[in-house]
């Protein structure tokens, strides 16, 4: 059978001699995983449509396939929506990095998801016109655990179920604490600013920028990055190298390890 669709590259791995294979996020099959022919190959005797696999562009895929689930061979790949400068900035391509691992981990073949597609194309637009790396992943991430399934909850207390005073926020419980539950837990816990508890219940896109400091940015980043971790099981490849450009001290302000989430409070 023949797949034709709208896609974003995901993951490239090397095959073969000259080939690779490639995971495509598509509009309307999910997860779609083919074999490039000659595609390391350079010069002459080059792919035309290496270009278009090499970025984060949106491309128009065609390719061959047994079904949706199987791997496919990949016929062509043109440019839709070119993302040229995402790679100028470091940060930005870390973020991406960041953004397309995750969408990795919760792509199923032939299990469509368009408003996911959506969501992640318009974040890598954001990211390609020069938003800010941080408030750009930290705000995508987070609407992204929650359209998958994985969201916290901000309504009640992890405690006490209470409405009141919600100030902390447990990773290892995804779920908002309020003060006097939280008072005994502090170095365990997130503190919540007013704006950072109204950003992670309203989940807006594309984000209010400007409305929270980097600090507080950088706390969001590590509750989505918690909310994935607690999902998945295992630590992103990616999440490391962006923390390391955005500055490391920035993500440990609350003495937080990624590992610390596994302590009781
Ligand atoms: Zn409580």
């Amino acid at each position: 059978m023949r797949i034709q669709d709208e896609a974003l590259v995901l993951r490239r791995t090397p095959f073969r001699e000259t080939s690779l294979v490639i995971h495509f996020l598509t509009r309307n099959h999910g997860l779609v995983s083919t074999v490039a022919k000659g595609i390391r190959r350079s010069g002459r005797r080059g792919r035309s449509d290496r270009g278009a696999l090499s970025g984060f562009h949106t491309v128009s895929l065609a390719c061959r396939s047994r079904s949706f689930t199987a791997m496919g061979t990949l016929t062509r790949a043109e440019i839709l929506t070119a993302r040229q400068t995402i790679p100028a900035s470091a940060t930005a391509l870390a973020a991406a990095q960041v953004i397309l691992e995750v969408a990795y981990r919760f792509s199923v073949a032939g299990d469509a998801r368009p408003e996911v597609m959506m969501l992640i194309e318009s974040s890598l637009d954001l990211l390609d016109k020069g938003a800010p790396p941080l408030e750009v992943v930290s705000s995508v991430l987070s609407v992204l655990v929650h359209a998958v399934g994985y969201g916290w909850r901000t309504d009640v207390c992890a405690g006490c179920q209470g409405e009141d005073l919600l100030l902390f926020f447990s990773l290892r419980r995804g779920q908002v604490v309020c003060q006097p539950c939280g008072q005994p837990y502090t170095s365990r816990l997130v503190p919540l600013s007013k704006n950072m508890f109204n950003c992670m219940r309203k989940l807006a896109w594309p984000p209010d920028f400007g409305l929270l400091s980097t600090a507080e940015q950088a706390l969001v980043y590590r509750v989505a990055i918690a909310s994935l971790i607690r999902a998945g099981g295992k630590a992103l490849m990616t999440d490391p190298p962006f923390r390391n450009l955005v500055g490391h001290g920035l993500f440990s302000q609350t003495g937080y390890t990624p590992t610390d989430i596994r302590f009781s409070q």
